[in-house]
């Protein structure tokens, strides 16, 4: 059998390919992982992490104001955006720090440098020669799309250029409807940035359930963001005071800042996977079986670079999953339904399961639980902010498929729903539970009534 340098090569120190690194360098194989950035990948660097520094940042807005109906006088907050940048940009460091730190102490090797296929075996590292692996790791994640054939396209930012702006702008104008445009619109209005939010479907969030999504942009417009739907920007100019974004619809809209989010795609140009043979989807993104095998049998591929389910923890267990398979003994395969997931909005958003039209599509007859409620926290002080709890149960198993909240710390709750959901939890076990009180998440286990749309409830 021929000897090898290695006997895993990872590409990409992110989520997925550490988790993958240190479970592998875990058996005694040796194993070296090349990053041509900082390690910690999107997730760490570039997004959820700093992102969620940036809603912690954002929500002090509106705390300061139900704090005022609290009793609390705190006079006229200010908000000091080159002071929380770096702190931000510290943490990150200290966070990704304790990534490299966490392979080091599994025993793998990491090398800092931009690394290339040179065949199935093969991996050129930038300046620092070639190296042969018997087992080779694709974990290069997903870049930010942007339209490069848009005319002034150059003026507009990524969310990766969103971390780093010099200074706060005074209005910004958000192209997108998915997670990280509506994410970012919320941040920045929270911070008190003039936001328009500009989306070429007929409203935010496409996928996720209609209820969720119109309640969301509801809430999101009462806080001040202007969402403009059905329409997208056609070119951006540079004028001498800002930015003007020119949209399909012949509006246009002046602002400082133009960011771009409207997907990302996996990072795999110039990687050498042609080289090595690797199959690659339209997109770009590597295709994998369920063990994240390509077509090639000595290369794999984790996380956002295979384009199934884009979330950091499903990237670390694809990650975790290879490793045990590979270098345990131990052939695991990631089940991917049932992922929860959040957008943190303001109010934010937790999600496990189908969509309301998802599964009256997959099952036909859905029974529905749904309430909209003013917390007792808004009610206090005469704040308007509404929260959304639904359920969406299978008619015949009683099974609960879908599970949706919209609520402050509704990501929390959706955690725990979606260990139950997970389990294949019924209604009424799930009534069965008694509430925890006072809670928001009460309202969960005390939905009773079947919820009709007005519609259907004159019919019924
Ligand atoms: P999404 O896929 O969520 O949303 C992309 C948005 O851009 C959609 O609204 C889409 O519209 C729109 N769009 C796509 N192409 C075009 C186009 N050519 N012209 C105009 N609009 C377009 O991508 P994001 O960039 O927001 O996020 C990428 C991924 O990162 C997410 O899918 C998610 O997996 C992950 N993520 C997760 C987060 C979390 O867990 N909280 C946070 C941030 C990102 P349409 O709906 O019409 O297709």
């Amino acid at each position: 059998m021929a000897d090898f340098d290695y006997d895993l090569f990872v590409i990409g120190a992110g989520s997925g390919g550490v988790r993958a690194a240190r479970v592998a360098a875990m058996s005694g194989a040796k194993v070296a992982v090349a990053e041509e950035d900082r390690v910690g990948g999107t997730c760490v660097i570039r997004g959820c992490v700093p992102k969620k520094f940036m809603v912690y940042a954002s929500e002090y807005s509106k705390s300061f104001e139900t704090a005022k109906g609290y009793g609390w006088d705190v006079g006229t907050p200010t908000f000091d955006w080159p002071k929380f940048l770096m702190a931000k940009d510290d943490e990150i460091a200290r966070l990704s720090g304790i990534y490299v730190r966490n392979l080091q102490n599994a025993g793998a090797e990491l090398v800092h440098a931009r690394a290339t296929l040179k065949d199935r075996h093969t991996v050129e590292v930038e300046g620092k020669g070639t190296f042969t692996a018997r087992k080779i790791l694709i974990a290069t994640g997903g870049r930010p799309w942007m339209p490069r054939d848009l005319e002034g396209v150059e003026h507009a930012i990524s969310s990766n250029e969103a971390f780093h702006l010099q200074q706060l702008p005074k209005r910004i104008v958000i192209a997108g409807g998915g997670y990280i445009a509506c994410e970012f619109a919320c941040i920045f209005n929270g911070l008190g940035v003039e936001t328009t939010l500009i989306h070429r479907g007929p409203n935010i969030l496409r996928g996720f359930d209609d209820d969720v999504r119109s309640h969301l942009a509801e809430e999101m417009d009462a806080r001040g963001i202007k969402i403009r739907l059905g329409t997208q920007p056609a070119r951006i100019e540079q004028t001498a005071t800002g930015l003007v974004t020119h949209c399909a619809d012949n509006h246009s809209l002046d602002s400082d800042v133009v960011m771009f989010a409207l997907g990302r795609e996996p990072y795999t140009q110039g990687l050498g996977l042609e080289a090595a043979g690797v199959e690659l989807a339209a997109n770009g993104a590597v295709k994998v079986d369920q063990y994240s095998r390509s077509n090639i049998d000595n290369i794999w591929a984790v996380g956002d670079v295979t384009d199934r389910i884009n979330l950091t923890p499903v990237a670390i267990r694809e990650g975790a999953a290879f490793a045990q398979t590979e270098f345990h003994d131990n052939p695991t395969s990631f089940d991917h339904e049932m992922v929860a997931s959040a957008v943190f909005t303001q109010p934010q958003m937790g999600s496990v399961g189908l969509s309301e039209a998802d599964a009256r599509h997959k099952y036909g007859k859905v029974d529905i639980y749904l309430a909209k409620f003013r917390a007792m926290k808004e009610t206090f002080y005469g704040g308007h902010q509404r929260c959304l709890m639904k359920l969406v149960v299978e008619q015949g198993t009683e099974k609960i498929v879908g599970c949706h909240v919209v609520a402050p710390d509704g990501p929390e709750i959706i955690q725990m729903a979606a260990i139950a959901m997970k389990m294949g939890v019924t209604k009424p076990q799930w009534d069965a539970t008694c509430a925890v009180h006072p809670t928001l998440a009460e309202e969960l286990v005390t939905l009773r009534d079947k919820y009709m749309p007005p519609a259907l409830g004159a019919v019924a």
